[in-house]
C-alpha cells in the first residue's frame, strides 16, 4: 500500500455504492486520476464541502498496489473557486472547461501545463468575458494535448501561407489551413476570414488575461464559435452536453 499527497482539481464527481463518491481529478503531477471518497453521501461526511466541483485541493491519497482506485484519506481545499458556482454563466463555462478535459485527457498520463491552464483559466473566468476564455482553453489544451493546429503554413504541403486574398480554407479534419494547391486533400474544409486564423493564434500564443482584452465583434464571434465546434466535433466522438446546453439555453 501507498499514500500520496496530491494537488488536484475537480473535474467531475458521481455517485458510487451506497454511500461513497468517485471523484475525477486533474493533478498536477499524475495527470487525471480517480479516487474514491468514502462515507462522502452521508451527511456526517468528514468531507463536508470540500471536493466541489471545479475546486483545488490538497489530498492524502492511498492506494493498495493492485486496487484501480485511490482512496481520499484526508482533503484540504486550497481554492474554493466558489464563485464558479455562484454564477450561472461562469458555471457553465467552467463546467464546458471540466468536461473537454475530462474527454480529451487519458488516466495517469501527466501534463502540468493542463493543471496550471485550469488554475489560470478558474482564476479569469468569473472576471472575463467566458467565450474568449472557453475558446481559448480549447485551442490552448489541444495545442498542449498533441493536436496543435497548423497555423502559419499548408498543413498537407507545409508551404508558409501566402496571405493573398482575405479568406483561407481551414480543415477541422486535418487541423489547419490548407494552401489552393493541396484544397482537394479536404472537400469539407471551411472558408475562413484570416482574421479567425490570427485569433486562433493569440489564442494559444497570449495568457488569459490578454485573451479577454481582445474586442470581437458579434459576426467574428459567430465565425469562430462555427471554428471551434467544428473542430471538436471531429476531435471527440460527438458533441459536448456543456455546449448542447448552452445552445439550448440560447
Ligand atoms: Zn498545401
Amino acid at each position: 500500500m501507498r499514500f500520496h499527497k496530491v494537488s488536484a482539481i475537480v473535474l467531475r464527481h458521481y455517485d458510487f455504492g451506497e454511500a461513497d463518491k468517485v471523484v475525477v481529478l486533474y493533478s498536477e503531477k499524475q495527470g487525471k486520476i480517480r479516487a474514491v471518497a468514502k462515507g462522502a453521501r452521508r451527511t456526517k461526511s468528514k468531507f463536508g464541502s470540500s471536493m466541489e466541483l471545479f475546486s483545488y485541493n490538497e489530498l492524502m491519497l492511498y492506494k493498495k498496489e493492485v486496487a484501480e482506485l485511490y482512496k481520499i484519506t484526508g482533503c484540504s481545499t486550497i481554492r474554493s473557486y466558489s464563485d464558479l458556482r455562484k454564477d450561472l454563466d461562469s458555471f457553465v463555462a467552467a463546467s464546458y472547461i471540466v468536461e473537454l478535459v475530462n474527454k480529451i485527457t487519458e488516466d495517469n498520463e501527466p501534463n502540468p501545463s493542463v493543471f496550471s491552464m485550469l488554475n489560470e483559466a478558474f482564476s479569469q473566468l468569473p472576471v472575463s468575458d467566458r467565450d474568449l476564455i472557453r475558446w481559448a482553453f480549447v485551442i490552448k489544451l489541444l495545442a498542449v494535448s498533441g493536436y496543435k493546429l497548423c497555423l502559419d503554413r499548408c498543413v498537407c504541403c507545409e508551404r508558409i501561407a501566402k496571405r493573398a486574398g482575405n479568406t483561407v480554407k481551414f480543415s477541422p479534419a486535418q487541423g489547419g489551413i490548407i494552401c489552393p494547391g493541396c484544397e482537394s486533400r479536404d472537400l469539407s474544409a471551411l472558408n475562413v476570414s484570416w482574421a479567425y486564423i490570427d485569433y486562433f493564434i493569440d489564442f494559444e500564443r497570449k495568457d488569459f488575461s490578454e485573451v479577454n482584452a481582445a474586442k470581437i465583434n458579434p459576426a467574428h464571434r459567430a465565425g469562430l464559435k462555427d471554428m471551434i465546434d467544428s473542430y471538436l466535433l471531429y476531435h471527440l466522438s460527438g458533441e459536448l452536453k456543456t455546449e448542447k446546453f448552452i445552445r439550448q439555453w440560447a
